[in-house]
């Protein structure tokens, strides 16, 4: 089929190589000339395992292009998906803009019939503000249709989730468009969800805030955990062995972040009201995960009792490990707050670093864990990177200047860790 992807970020760029790599002649789209420039010559703005080589060997084969020429694009494409960002405003709403922008434009370049889809993640009933703006906009009678298909890939393991995903969501309200969607994704041979656009546009903002909810739930867990001495990895595990609960999302640490949960839980309850229904579960979601990162720090504190001056070596600041996206991501809270107290910081992250250097005041970023636990008076976990986990204690020992690692991601084991003579602190743990 020939596709095109407005918006070349996270979601465009993997959405585009992948439907390239299912064998789709695909467009990928961005306003952003620069981006569009080194992604013609091969230089992928985002780290994102497996994208890259993903990305030349479609190019090369000639079923990939990028451009910022939307004309083009939508001139070329049958389906165009829309996968522009939807930030949040200061209120709270998801920003649109983006997606009216790119409506109007394909509205005016339309010249046949066209299935435009909505792949961002946006507030239920934007479907039916893109289909009002394009209808408004149409420069003749042409026949179209909207569709909702929201993405569920995660970052750092986003190509594997999108050509395996554990069920595609195609919101439609017309057969074609049903029709179209069901064909373009059925080499994957997922489950589908067909149900109508503000059903789709729903699932999207309801799993978020569901998973968001999950992590919250577990770190309140933890800080009951914290104050009567037990363990919550303990809890989890015989929470998540009940099929009806399940394992996934019961880490406690310090808290959800990223570009998604945090902004969509924020558009789900900023709709609802709108909607005229106070969505208080969600509000206490977000409250909790706040204060996960307070509660977080405070540890920090009662270890060091003085954090002016102290030198803190900090592991990860990526929002989740094998991605370089720092987005919401805890971590920069914490590294902050720190700072403001006086402590001085030194950081290693294996991917983000670049990103993190133009947010954060002054740092010094490490070229290793070991560079980073020299002469530091603490080592604090905040991403749970692999490369973390097998650390050469002895020498981590050796380098600080004191043996004390504060872990907000739970990545080792306490009795290991006081076995190796460490002051070993974690998140609701002994
Ligand atoms: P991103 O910021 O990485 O990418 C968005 C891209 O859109 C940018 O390259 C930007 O230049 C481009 N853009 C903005 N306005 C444009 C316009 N008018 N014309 C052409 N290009 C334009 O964002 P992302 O992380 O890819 O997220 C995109 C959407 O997908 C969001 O709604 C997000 O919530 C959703 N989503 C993200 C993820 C994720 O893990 N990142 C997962 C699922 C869904």
């Amino acid at each position: 089929m020939n596709i095109s992807i407005i918006g070349s970020g996270y979601v465009g760029l993997v959405s585009g190589a992948c439907f390239s790599e299912l064998g789709n002649n695909v467009i990928c789209v961005d306003n952003d000339t620069k981006k569009i420039a080194n992604l013609k010559k091969g230089i992928i703005p985002i780290y994102e395992p497996g994208l890259e080589e993903m990305i030349t060997l479609n190019m090369k084969k000639k079923r990939l292009i990028f451009t910022s020429d939307i004309k083009n694009a939508v001139a070329s494409s049958e389906i165009i998906f829309i996968a522009v960002g939807t930030p949040p405003l200061d209120n709270g709403e998801a920003d649109l803009t983006g997606i009216e922008t790119v409506a109007r434009n394909i509205a005016v370049n339309m010249k046949d019939y066209r299935l435009i889809v909505e792949k961002s993640t946006v507030p239920v009933e934007t479907g039916q503000w893109v289909k009002h703006t394009i209808e408004t906009y149409i420069k003749s009678k042409i026949k179209f249709d909207v569709a909702s298909n929201p993405e569920f890939l995660r970052e750092g393991q986003a190509i594997n989730d999108f050509l395996h995903p554990d069920r595609i969501v195609i919101g439609v309200e017309s057969k074609k468009a049903e029709a179209l969607l069901i064909s373009l994704y059925k080499p994957l041979n997922a489950p589908l969800v067909v149900t109508d656009i503000k059903s789709a546009e729903l699932i999207k903002h309801a799993s978020n805030s569901f998973l968001a909810a999950k992590i919250s739930f577990i770190n309140a867990v933890s800080r009951v955990c914290d104050k009567v001495g037990a363990d919550v990895t303990e809890v989890a595990r015989g929470m998540g062995l009940d099929k009806r609960i399940g394992a996934s999302f019961l880490n406690a640490g310090i808290g959800y972040g990223g570009s998604c949960f945090p902004k969509d839980l924020d558009a789900f309850i900023t709709i609802s009201e709108k909607l005229g229904y106070d969505f208080e579960l969600l509000k206490s979601v977000r409250r909790v995960n706040q204060k996960q990162k307070i509660a977080f720090q405070e540890k920090i504190k009662d270890s060091l009792w003085i954090i002016k001056d102290k030198t803190i070596g900090v592991l990860g600041i990526s929002f989740k490990p094998d991605t370089d996206d720092i987005r919401n991501a805890p971590s920069m809270d914490i590294i902050n707050a720190l700072q403001k107290e006086g402590a001085i910081l030194k950081v290693y992250d294996p991917q983000s670093m670049q990103k993190a250097k133009g947010q954060l005041g002054k740092i010094k970023f490490c070229k290793d864990p070991y560079e980073v636990c020299k002469g530091s008076d603490c080592l604090v976990i905040l991403t749970e990177w692999d490369e973390f986990k097998g650390l050469d204690f002895l020498k981590v020992k050796k380098l600080l200047k004191r043996p004390l690692v504060i872990d907000g991601r739970n990545i080792y084991d306490p009795a290991v860790m006081k076995g190796l003579g460490f002051n070993y602190i974690s998140v609701g743990r002994k």
